[in-house]
C-alpha cells in the first residue's frame, strides 16, 4: 500500500492530502517517532489509516531529511550518457560508486555554503533501501526498496579534482551537500518507478531536464551490483547519478544568493539557497 513519509521536527510522520500525521500517535504507539525505525518497518506504513485531524499542514511544516541517519550512502558517477558526454568522460563499463559521507545529509531546504569558486549542483533520484539484502538479482531488487526521494549531490569540484585520480567522495561530502526529501514516497506509489521526470532549476532557469529511464544502470541493476559486494541495510541511500546540465567543466559555478530547486515528478521539490561562508 502506498505511503508518504516525512520528518517533521525530527519525528516520523505520514502524509496525506489533508496534512501530516505523527506516526507514533496515528499508530497508537505501535511505531516509534524515529524515522530510521519507521523505514525499517515500511511494509506496515501503507496499512495505517490516516483519519481524524492531522497534526498540521505539510506545506508549512519544518521538514528534516526523511532519513537522517543512514548507515551507508552510496552515489553513482556518470550514470547518464548525456552527463558523461558533457564532462568529457567515457561511460563507465560498470557502475562507478563512491560514498557521500553521512554527515553531509541535510533536509530539503538546507542552505549551501559557497566556500569555493567551483560549487556545482547535481540533481538526482535517491533510493531508500527498506529491507536488508545481500546478493539480490536486479529483477527482485525493487522488493527491497522502501521508496524514493529527491536529492542533490552538491559538489566542490576543487576538492574533487585536487587529487589524481579524482576523489569524488570528499568533494561531495561537505556539511549540507546531501539534501534529501522533501518526503519519502513509497515505491508502490509510482506507475513506472523507472521513468520519472527530473528537473533542476537555478534562479528559476531550467538547467537539467531528464527522465530517470535514461540511466545507464537502472535502480535494480545498481542494487544488484552493490548487494553482490556488501549488505544493504534499511535506510541506506543510493544517489543514482545526475543527467546533463551541471556547471562542470565550463562554469559558471554557483554563487551566494543563487537558489537551486530540484524536482522529481510524484515526489516533490528541494529548495536550496547558496550562502556566503560564515566566519
Ligand atoms: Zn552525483
Amino acid at each position: 500500500m502506498p505511503f508518504t513519509l516525512a520528518n517533521v521536527r525530527g519525528r516520523a510522520c505520514l502524509v496525506s492530502e489533508d496534512g501530516y500525521y505523527d506516526l507514533e500517535r496515528i499508530s497508537n504507539g505501535s511505531l516509534t517517532p524515529d524515522p530510521m525505525t519507521a523505514v525499517s518497518r515500511h511494509e506496515e506504513l501503507g496499512s495505517i489509516v490516516l483519519s481524524g485531524k492531522p497534526d498540521g499542514p505539510i506545506d508549512h511544516a519544518v521538514l528534516g531529511p526523511p532519513l537522517p541517519r543512514p548507515r551507508q550512502v552510496f552515489a553513482i558517477g556518470f550514470n547518464y550518457g548525456s552527463h558523461s558526454t558533457e564532462t568529457g568522460f567515457d561511460n563507465p563499463e560498470q557502475p562507478l560508486v563512491f560514498p557521500k559521507w553521512v554527515s553531509c545529509i541535510a533536509g530539503p531546504s538546507g542552505d549551501i555554503v559557497v566556500h569555493s569558486p567551483e560549487i556545482d549542483f547535481e540533481g538526482e533520484l535517491v533510493v531508500a533501501i527498506g529491507t536488508s539484502c545481500k546478493g539480490v538479482p536486479a529483477g527482485h531488487a525493487l522488493e527491497h526498496v522502501a521508496g524514493f526521494m529527491v536529492g542533490q549531490d552538491f559538489s566542490d569540484r576543487v576538492t574533487q579534482f585536487a587529487a589524481k585520480p579524482a576523489q569524488f567522495g570528499l568533494g561531495k561530502s561537505y556539511p549540507g551537500f546531501g539534501p534529501i526529501g522533501p518526503v519519502l514516497v513509497s515505491i508502490d506509489s509510482f506507475e513506472d518507478p523507472n521513468d520519472l521526470v527530473l528537473t533542476t532549476e537555478v534562479n528559476g532557469v531550467t538547467r537539467q531536464n531528464a527522465r530517470t529511464s535514461a540511466m545507464l544502470y537502472s535502480v535494480g541493476q545498481l542494487i544488484e551490483y552493490l548487494s553482490a559486494i556488501l549488505p544493504l541495510y534499511p535506510g541506506d541511500l543510493i544517489f543514482t547519478g545526475t543527467p546533463e546540465g551541471v556547471c562542470f567543466p565550463n562554469g559558471p559555478y554557483l554563487q551566494p544568493g543563487d537558489v537551486v530547486t530540484t524536482t522529481i515528478e510524484g515526489i516533490g521539490t528541494l529548495t536550496n539557497r547558496c550562502i556566503e561562508p560564515i566566519d
